[in-house]
């Protein structure tokens, strides 16, 4: 049975939403608290977090920054509307998703399934790699030179993506449209991602060579130049 943690103090929202996705087979643990949240994120069997930022005794973005050091397990961060510095934090912080307040029970049930077909081996692909850099899809394992990278679970399509398309310009529709799967959305989830990914695969992350900005259109993985 898949377990989802959910970490919201908001009676009004964690009920319905718990019934929601009871309803749709999943075990459901509701904690009202960051440091409690916390503690049952860290115990492990959990396969996705929902985690509200505004929590009592320590906010959503410190319980999901102390999670990522304890495992990869998926993330879904619960925002309020229009706070884009909240939004952009989370994902700073390593949430896979985010879904802004309020929103409906269906529509996070719906987030919650993307993003755990995201976190299963796809079953499919074989391994890519280029300057360094491999990416092997069915363990959902990336490794520079050798050495595993800690990456959340876009930064991990992202980079996959990068690796199967090198040499080619995409405009960050193009890669919220190929990599999240979404027709439209805040584009600066794109942005941080690949700041957040740059900061993991480039050598001098201020001066990127593999994914490079293309000025007035987006980005392009360039593994040949980077080679040293
Ligand atoms: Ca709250």
């Amino acid at each position: 049975m898949t377990r989802v943690l959910l970490a919201e103090d908001d009676a009004s929202i964690s009920e319905p939403l718990a019934r929601a996705l009871r309803r749709e087979g999943y075990e459901v643990e509701v904690r009202e608290d960051g440091p409690t949240a916390l503690d049952a994120g860290m115990q492990g069997g959990v396969d996705l977090v929902v985690l509200d930022l505004g929590l009592p005794g320590m906010d959503g973005l410190e319980v999901c920054r102390r999670m990522r050091d304890g495992g990869p397990v998926p993330v879904i961060m619960l925002t309020a509307r229009g706070d884009e510095d909240d939004r952009i934090l989370g994902l700073e912080v390593g949430a896979d998703d985010y879904v802004t307040k309020p929103f409906s029970p269906r529509e996070l049930v719906l987030r919650v399934e993307s993003v755990l077909r995201r976190s299963r081996p796809a079953g499919t692909g074989h391994r890519l790699a280029a300057a360094g850099l491999a990416v092997e899809p069915e363990a959902r394992r990336a490794t520079k030179k050798g050495a595993e990278l800690a990456l959340t679970l876009r930064e991990f399509d992202l980079l996959a993506f990068f690796l199967r398309n090198p040499g080619r310009a995409y405009s960050r529709e193009d890669l919220m449209r190929e990599v999240w799967g979404w027709d439209f959305g805040d584009l600066s989830t794109v942005t941080v991602h690949v700041r957040r990914l740059r900061g993991k695969v480039e050598d001098d992350p201020a001066r990127p060579r593999l994914i490079q900005t293309v000025w007035g259109v987006g980005y392009r993985f360039e593994p040949d130049e980077a080679v040293s």
